[in-house]
């Protein structure tokens, strides 16, 4: 192409559908079905598509998605295999401190560099104890110090070789453990580490001290994750991301003072309508006792609701209020707005302030999530699109004939019976209940370890029409006008989905509305 044409090229382009301002300047409430992104220039392959993003202002994640807080959602395990797989997960609070904090310590504690904090046992303690870990936790390499704590002389090690085949739980480990031990000086590096466990074939490297104290341990599983899970999400100690949901209430901040202590890495205010005295409130109260934990506040559809958290300490906004697929708020309160304007336009104040908008509800497939981070966000949130894979919480069973998974709007009657009314500011002691949500199925989705590089090579191809290779190029085209768009009408939109045909067989993971057009 000569360098005519190449001008040329951009002053067409320019011309041809609208900016992003030109589509949301319209004064109509948009969302993601409305528009369309024109294609670009294609001159890199899908995979090479880098979905790196700020998920708040401090913390980068590989896959731009966040599991949703609600309690048919994200618990431990969403929340260990979505950081595993390059996300991150935020544990709902419909429970109690203890069990929250329960979860936060399960995914903190799922993989690891150095184990700081090993399980310990004493030579006096018996194999039982060791079930009793075992179930607790979900490990039984443990290792045995003279008296049974950190930092004490290490004497042996137990695993579950050599308890297995063992009849007589009630006997002392002093007589089941391994003496001969492969150990690692204190300041060995992880890297060092991880080399003399491989020579070592052993399953555990114990690091000791001048004085054989046992300092920390290194696990083989952590190491084979590692290699499995190249996308994953973790802190500078290589233990998997996780993050918190907690109430406006007062209460909360014993929560939060917990949720710190048990290592968690961002803490979600969740609020349906954010701008409250009891939200600011609590982010300041995060922000001077915590100023290290980022903090995603929300959920906000205006630059003014923006404005007040970001001014309040916000890391991160959470944008949405009603577009979520189990959500009735709009219809109920006539208060909201239609997603795509609510995430452009917060997106387009908060970019200023370096915080991330996190686009909240109503992601119905790949095409969704594309739309949302062209449009400015910095990762998407699900409750719909997660909800019916085998790591979300629940049981799979039969409807009419299909497997599925029990679905819930936070403030469904169901929920809030179990306590999920806190982020609707319902009055406690309040026996009328209106709900702004409802409770339903999913279709089953299999393992997230499946389902999530579906998504993600999905969002690569997508990025390479849109012609860019990384979340932040995309961006810079956003905002300086280049991104063009152009809206759809009804029957644009029944045109982009399958019609005319007598039948046919849906891709394997759906993603494609059927219903309604
Ligand atoms: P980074 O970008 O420098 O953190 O690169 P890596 O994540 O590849 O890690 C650097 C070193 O730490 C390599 O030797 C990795 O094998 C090792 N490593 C990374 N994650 C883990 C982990 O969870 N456990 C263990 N034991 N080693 C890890
Ligand atoms: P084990 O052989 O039964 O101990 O289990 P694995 O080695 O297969 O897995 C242990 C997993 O639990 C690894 O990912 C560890 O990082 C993690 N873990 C977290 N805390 C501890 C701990 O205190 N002790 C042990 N053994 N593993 C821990
Ligand atoms: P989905 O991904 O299913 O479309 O939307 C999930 C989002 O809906 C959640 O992250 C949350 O913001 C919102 N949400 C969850 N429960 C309820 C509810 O009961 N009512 C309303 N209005 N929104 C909900």
């Amino acid at each position: 192409m000569a360098a005519d044409d190449k001008t040329m090229g951009a002053n067409i382009a320019e011309t041809d559908g609208l900016s992003a301002d030109g589509l949301f300047g319209s004064g109509k409430g948009l969302t993601y079905d409305d528009f369309i992104v024109l294609p670009g220039y294609i001159d890199f392959q899908a995979s090479e598509a880098d979905l790196e993003t700020n998920v708040t202002r401090n913390i980068k994640i590989k896959r731009p998605i966040v599991s949703s807080p609600m309690d048919t959602v994200t618990e431990w395990k969403m929340a260990a295999y979505l950081a595993l797989l390059g996300g991150i997960g935020i544990i709902h609070y419909n429970n109690t401190i203890d069990a929250q904090v329960e979860h936060v310590r399960k995914v903190k504690r799922f993989e690891n560099g150095f184990i700081v904090d090993p399980v310990v046992l004493g030579p006096r303690n018996t194999v039982n104890d060791v079930d009793t870990i075992k179930t607790e936790h979900g490990f039984s390499g443990i290792p045995i110090t003279q008296d049974g704590t950190l930092n004490s002389k290490l004497v042996g090690i137990v695993t579950n070789r050599d308890i297995d085949f063992e009849k007589d739980r009630s006997r002392p480990l002093s007589e089941v453990m391994t003496t001969e031990l492969i150990t690692a000086k204190e300041g060995v590096t992880l890297h060092e580490a991880n080399q003399i466990l491989k020579q070592s074939k052993r399953g555990k490297l114990p690091v000791v001290d001048d004085a054989f104290r046992l300092v920390a341990l290194l696990s083989r599983t952590d190491l084979l994750k590692n290699k499995e899970f190249p996308y994953s999400s973790k802190s500078a100690g290589k233990q998997l991301l996780v993050g918190a949901a907690i109430s406006t209430r007062p209460e909360d901040r014993e929560r939060v003072e917990a949720l710190a202590e048990a290592g968690v890495d961002i803490l979600l205010i969740d609020s349906a309508q954010g701008y409250s005295v009891f939200q600011i409130e609590m982010l300041k109260f995060i922000k001077e006792h915590f100023p290290q934990i980022d903090v995603i506040a929300g959920n906000v559809v205006t630059m003014q609701q923006s404005q007040a958290l970001i001014d309040a300490g916000a890391d991160a906004l959470r944008v949405g209020m009603g577009p979520g697929s189990i959500c009735i708020t709009q219809t109920m309160m006539a208060v909201g707005r239609p997603q795509a304007s609510a995430v452009y336009h917060t997106a387009n104040y908060a970019r200023k302030y370096g915080v991330s908008i996190i686009a909240d509800g109503g992601i119905q497939g790949i095409g969704h999530m594309a739309k949302a981070l062209a449009i400015g966000a910095g990762a998407v949130m699900a409750g719909y699109l997660l909800a019916g894979t085998s790591e979300a919480p629940g049981d799979y069973f039969y409807e009419n004939g299909m497997r599925v998974k029990r679905y819930r709007g936070m403030a469904s009657v169901e929920a809030m019976g179990a306590g999920g009314g806190k982020r609707y500011l319902s009055e406690d002691g309040n026996k009328v209940v209106v709900p702004q949500g409802v409770s339903g199925t999913v279709l089953d989705r299999g393992s997230l370890v499946d389902y999530v590089p579906y998504l993600m090579k999905g969002l690569q191809q997508s990025f390479q029409d849109m012609g860019h290779r990384s979340v932040d190029s995309l961006r810079k085209d956003l905002y300086s006008g280049k991104l063009r768009f152009e809206h759809r009408t009804a029957a644009a939109q029944a045109e982009g989905t399958v019609h005319s045909l007598h039948s046919y067989s849906p891709p394997k993971f759906g993603h494609i509305r059927v219903d309604g057009f």
